[in-house]
């Protein structure tokens, strides 16, 4: 029978139809993402026993009762709400689906959130605490218990912290999971060890957003924008990709316009009204022609500028030739991008200077509904890749695109971060490894450097813990990794809390198992529209079975095996490490309830959300639960819509008493209250001399809120880097690329390695099969045109690809979507497993030999990935076996001097395969890694040359976890940091 088209008018009857009638029923209605009723989701009020039909036993009606409880999924750092479905027969999760009650998946997921079912049920992943029973790396283990585990580790813990080694002592992160709870675990140590992954990952595009609102994420109201400018592939792998997706998608279908700058034509390009693909590297020169435009044309918001911009400041600082009136700085305004014609941008960039003011054109009409983002991307492949985002930013501060609707927030508005049950001071010590003097203003800790540290000599590790990460193959340069991870001298135990086997985990000491989404506890919070909520990671079984009136006091109750969750894992090793409190620690792991108790997890979550979540209390009490138990039940909540330009409220005469203000308009007093909490990141400016704190900023004669900057204001010009060093680049400029095609030698290109595929994450998301089935490996992009140039005919033939440090054999992908002169390679492919060594993820792994003679490493692929017999049966039906290719253990680290991102793209050779090449053959020197890291090296302005106060860093950055004020001094010579 033909289907009957539908006008969306109809469809629209029928929804409120279908609304009408639910909500007669008392129930809530969810339109659901076809915004037909059909495809709704489990109204909530039956989420006890939801009822479905089993697909496998049709046509008899073989009824499933299921208990639906929520959590939040952990493939990246989206953190959606997803709805197990646990099977009220087995007490199993059959399957996961989207939770509607979340407010910023509004129950959508990308497929890593539905297939977090194959991860946990996945046959490779570790069930046990492990410890190394062989040399490192040689892969044999034995078994242990968890106490055995926990009494080594906190033993030498407790022994570098009495022997004054705290520096020692590390946490590296891969994917956070609560914001701040490891770094206040640390904190409680008196420990400076957080380390991050984040300078291989945003720290680019933050430094960018940083230096101009002291905040350093973004938070764009797509929904309600009229032009959508992104740097990035949002609709598909960008940051906050499905929440924000889904926003991008309903302003598409109320017209918006969508711009895309992307060399390659992503998923996200392939759906833009512009898709723009240029010289990699050239982005902040388009950025700065449409900047130039609105500024030539006039069409820039003047009172937003006059009344935001710190434009005062930088006349007194870099004009005493004119008087401080705003006239007098657009005068020089309209010079300062003059150079930035579009002519010049196309040089640069390759593409039309045509296409380029058509584009400028769009942007102007936006006014104060455009918004823009870039995370990734170009920011962190380039040299100078921060002033991508500090560019982009520029045209929504020129537009006064701000805060609007339709515009860009700064992220702390449209975020919550909760204030804990207890708060430890700022640790007394400055760890140099992770915050080393060349990178003063580094956005983040210089973690991709640790290795060259190591080897230069500039400290040891007692206790090295990774967590959700995986350095050796994440990195660029993972062999350096490798040679100091295998060297305990240099890491004396090393430690991977993880849930799966990986590259790194093989070479440690103890590996210890960690739950996936459905199997620990965070919370969440992340800036997805104009409003604020929390959602809840929750291990789902223990909900289930708490439910039901069950007394759970542990996750590895419920855990498969003896899987357990991190945050019970360090208040047990911290208490371990304390045991009679003589050290000061214990008390951050105490109940309040019952003092000189351990706390729990039931008692530091049922705190928060009594104490810390304005609003939650109430609406838990409405049912008739407490504020836990109602977060255990729907999985998040949503604070506050609406928040709009927080900058500009006016300051409350109760919080300017003993008001003070400084030349900037900067106001000081005594009255501000406390940040919310001293350990999660918080972008404000210190005390002034009398400690009085930054309240706000006067504003033609108005005491405003304005932005946590030094000055108060949006800062056009940075007094922080034209004070630390670097006044060249104290405005929104440009910075020609390491990758710029004048540092290229004629027979190189641009390897782009920055982008990823949709369908997978990192490390973790290979231990899940449905996603390996559908993106599995990783060709090298080529045009047609460069493919014909290099000889290499067929899409499918190998080619060698040589980086500064080695190369890599992959197979060719020939294909328009690249701009001709670039190739590129997606990350998150490559993986591998040493012979002999645990099978990880059998899908997904090659098997590999590796041998090395002096600097010189060479991977060969012995096995590819295949069919395998598992406690699942489809690992038998695994019909690939091209996994593609781990292209970053060739790169040379390339830390940019300023932001301190590495510089992902790299200047490659590409040619056909040599006879005797095969595909998956890496060849690495790490003596050639060492010269390159000394050069990126040499770029760098140390805070003993440029510190205007003999400090290590401006306090008012933000660090994940920040020292005391003390710490913060630069030591004198000889003393210890
Ligand atoms: S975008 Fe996908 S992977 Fe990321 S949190 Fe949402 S469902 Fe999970």
């Amino acid at each position: 029978m033909a289907r009957r088209k539908v006008s969306l008018d109809e469809l629209g009857r029928r929804v409120s139809a279908a609304r009408a009638a639910t909500e007669a029923r008392g129930e809530t209605f969810y339109p659901g993402p076809s915004r037909v009723h059909l495809a709704a989701f489990p109204p909530r009020q039956r989420w006890d026993d939801w009822v479905e039909l089993s697909s496998r036993a049709w046509p008899s009606r073989d009824e499933r009762h299921y208990m639906l409880v929520p959590t939040t999924c952990f493939n990246c750092e989206s953190a959606c709400g997803l709805l197990a479905y646990v099977d009220r027969e087995t007490g199993q999760v059959r399957k996961f689906e989207g939770n509607p009650e979340h407010p910023g998946s509004r129950g959508r997921n990308c497929a890593k959130g539905p297939a977090t079912i194959g991860q946990v049920t996945d046959p490779d992943r570790i069930l046990y605490p492990m410890r190394r029973s062989g040399p490192r790396g040689g892969g044999r283990w034995e078994r242990i218990g968890w106490d055995e585990a926990l009494d080594a580790l906190a033993a030498r813990i407790r022994n570098a912290i009495t022997e004054g080694r705290r520096n020692e002592i590390m946490v590296h992160i891969g994917r956070p999971g609560e914001d701040g709870f490891t770094e206040r675990v640390l904190a409680s140590w008196g420990v400076d060890g957080h380390n991050s992954h984040t300078n291989v990952c945003s720290s680019g595009g933050r430094a960018g957003f940083q230096f101009w609102m002291g905040i350093d994420r973004p938070s764009p109201d797509h929904a309600n924008a009229k032009v959508i400018y992104l740097i990035s592939s949002h609709l598909e792998a960008g940051h906050y990709f499905n929440p924000h997706a889904q926003r991008i998608t309903e302003a598409r279908a109320n017209g918006a316009k969508v711009i895309v700058l992307d060399t390659r034509l992503s998923n996200t390009a392939s759906h833009a009204d512009y898709w723009l693909a240029p010289q990699p590297g050239s982005e902040a020169a388009i950025n700065l022609a449409i900047a130039n435009h609105l500024i030539q044309t006039r069409r820039y918001d003047r009172d937003f500028v006059r009344r935001w911009w710190n434009w005062a400041d930088y006349l007194s600082a870099c004009h005493r030739e004119v008087p401080v009136t705003f006239e007098a700085f657009e005068a020089i305004l309209a010079g300062l991008y003059a150079e930035f014609t579009f002519e010049f941008a196309a040089a640069e960039s390759g593409i039309g200077a045509g296409v380029l003011e058509e584009v400028a054109e769009v942007v102007a009409g936006a006014g104060t509904r455009l918004s823009t983002h870039n995370w990734r991307s170009a920011a962190a492949g380039n040299l100078g890749g921060w002033q991508v985002s500090r560019t982009l930013f520029l045209i929504s501060a020129l537009l006064g695109a701000v805060a609007t609707e339709g515009g860009t927030f700064p992220n702390a508005w449209n975020k919550f971060v909760p204030r804990p049950i207890h708060v430890p001071p700022h640790p007394g010590v400055w760890q140099e490894l992770a915050w080393p003097p060349e990178y003063p203003l580094a956005q983040n800790e210089m973690s991709f450097l640790l290795p060259h540290f190591l080897k230069d000599g500039r400290g040891r590790l007692d206790t090295y813990f990774i967590r959700v990460y995986n350095p050796v193959w994440t990195n660029p340069d993972g062999l350096s990794w490798m040679e100091v991870l295998t060297d305990e001298d240099k890491v004396g135990c090393f430690v991977a809390l993880t849930p799966t086997w990986n590259e790194s985990a093989w070479f440690a000491d103890y590996v210890l198992p960690m739950g996936h989404a459905s199997e620990r506890h965070d919370t969440h919070s992340y800036e997805q529209y104009d409003g604020q909520w929390i959602a809840f990671r929750q291990p789902v079984l223990r909900a289930a079975r708490q439910r039901r009136g069950e007394s759970i006091t542990d996750t590895r109750q419920v855990n498969p095996g003896e899987v357990w969750e991190e945050n019970e894992f360090w208040i047990e090793l911290s208490w371990r490490i304390d045991p009679d409190g003589a050290l000061g620690i214990r008390q951050y792991h105490e109940s309040r309830e019952q003092p000189g108790r351990k706390l729990t997890v039931d008692e530091y979550y049922g705190w928060m959300f009594a104490h810390s979540v304005p609003g939650l209390p109430e609406r838990a009490a409405a049912e008739g639960l407490s504020p836990l138990e109602w977060m255990r039940r729907y999985g998040a909540f949503e604070i506050s819509r609406g928040q709009g330009a927080v900058y500009e409220a006016e300051v409350p005469a109760a919080e300017l008493a003993d008001a003070h203000q400084a030349g900037s308009g900067r106001v000081y007093s005594a009255a501000a209250p406390a940040p919310s909490s001293n350990i999660v990141p918080v972008g404000a400016p210190e005390p002034d001399q009398a400690g009085r704190r930054a309240v706000g900023v006067m504003v033609d004669g108005v005491v405003r809120r304005g932005f946590p900057t030094p000055s108060g204001r949006l800062e056009f010009w940075s007094s922080t880097l034209a004070g630390w060093g670097w006044p060249e680049h104290a405005l929104p400029g440009y910075i020609r690329s390491h990758v710029h095609p004048s540092r290229l030698a004629a027979d190189q290109v641009v390897l782009l390695s920055t982008f990823r595929l949709p369908t997978q994450i990192h490390t973790r998301s290979a231990n899940a099969k449905w996603l390996d089935e559908l993106a599995h490996t990783n060709p090298v992009w080529i045009h047609p045109a460069d493919a014909a140039r290099f000889g290499i005919a067929r899409t499918g033939d190998l080619v060698r690809v040589e980086t500064q440090i080695g190369h890599f054999v992959a197979k060719a992908w020939i294909t328009e979507g690249i701009r001709p002169g670039v190739v590129a390679c997606s990350h998150h492919m490559g993986r591998w497993r040493l012979d002999g060594g645990p099978r990880g993820a059998g899908g997904m792994m090659a098997t590999v030999g590796l041998s090395r003679g002096g600097d010189g490493w060479r991977m060969v692929r012995q096995a590819p990935a295949g069919p395998y017999e598992s406690a699942d049966p489809d690992t038998r039906r695994i019909w690939w076996n091209d996994t593609g290719v781990h292209q970053n253990l060739t790169f040379g680290v390339q830390p940019d001097p300023i932001s301190g991102m590495h510089c992902w793209h790299q200047a490659v050779r590409v040619s056909p395969a040599g006879p005797g090449e095969h595909h998956g053959d890496i060849a690495v020197d790490t003596g050639k890694a060492r010269e390159v890291y000394r050069r990126w090296l040499e770029q760098t302005r140390p805070a003993g040359d440029v510190s205007p106060d003999g400090t290590r860093r401006p306090r008012w950055l933000m660090r994940p976890l920040k020292p005391s004020a003390a710490a913060y001094a630069l030591p004198t010579e000889g003393a210890e940091p």
